[in-house]
């Protein structure tokens, strides 16, 4: 078994405030990494590909990666430094999607679904006055979105896989059964494996009401007896002082779904290390 400090190798999801809900500066998020023990880091400021002209996504986006560059320049030898985006609803708009993977030569992309088509975030859900009828439909457009998100493939990993549960089941506490979507569910990880990218544990939701990963145990279980590979492990940290938080359990939970190996990218090529 390794150290505290190499347990804690890679977080590769973090945003700086250079995404919207982010608080802290680029170099201070590297700074906090490095004392929190870790090896590497990959920040993954939000693009938001549905609303990416409206809300100028393009500054932001040119903003981010310029921060990180000059970051991995600063940290080098000290802090392994990956230049990533969380695209989100890429499917959404395509050429748009395409263009900015096109004009930004970033080391990572995930690929998140924060809504549904023409809707607003999910946090924005009025869980309250939806039947149960209509939350199953709002569940099963979501698993339809995340299926043509990885069937497309043209992200690295599908980030925060069961996203609308930390709302539903966390802050509104509305019960869901995940047994009733399995189809659906293992739909979205045969679409994965198929497309050869990775699926991400995100440690965020077990500080948060929802108290699990985002995807939780059985679907990294499934993906797993699917023929699943390739994992990857972020905190989704929106502060220097969460960076790393819940990546130990992650991998313990890996671990426990019969992964030996956590996966990184650079250039937007996949480097396996063992979890040891
Ligand atoms: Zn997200
Ligand atoms: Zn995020």
């Amino acid at each position: 078994m390794g150290t505290l400090a190499y347990r804690k190798i890679l977080d590769l999801h973090t945003h700086t405030d250079n995404s919207f809900d982010g608080n802290h500066s680029t170099m201070y998020m590297c700074e906090r990494a490095e004392l929190a023990g870790l090896r590497g880091i990959a920040f993954t400021d939000h693009v938001e590909i549905d609303i990416y002209h409206q809300h100028a996504f393009d500054r932001r986006a040119k903003q981010s990666y310029f921060e990180i560059n000059k970051a991995k320049a600063a940290f080098y030898g000290r802090l392994a430094i990956f230049a990533g985006v969380e695209l989100g609803e890429a499917t959404y708009d395509i050429p748009t999607a395409e263009a900015l993977l096109n004009t930004l030569r970033y080391d990572f992309v995930i690929g998140s679904i924060h809504n549904l088509r023409g809707e607003e975030d999910f946090c924005f859900l009025d869980v309250e006055n939806c039947t149960d009828e209509e939350i199953r439909e709002i569940l099963l457009e979501y698993f339809e979105e995340e299926r043509q998100l990885a069937k497309w493939g043209k992200v690295d990993t599908i980030g925060h896989l069961t996203y609308p549960l930390r709302y539903i089941v966390g802050e509104h506490g509305r019960a869901v059964d995940l047994r009733d979507y399995s189809a659906e569910i293992e739909a979205v990880l045969r679409e994965i494996i198929h497309s050869g990218i990775a699926l991400e544990i995100n440690t965020s939701g077990l500080f948060q009401q929802l108290g699990s990963t985002m995807p939780g145990e059985d679907i990294v279980s499934t993906y797993r007896h699917l023929g699943g590979e390739l994992i990857t492990i972020g905190s989704d940290a929106h502060y220097g002082e969460h960076l790393g938080r819940g990546i130990q359990e992650g991998m313990a939970l890996a671990e426990r779904c019969g992964f030996h190996k956590l996966t990184f990218f650079q250039d937007r090529e996949p480097i396996q290390i063992r979890m040891e």
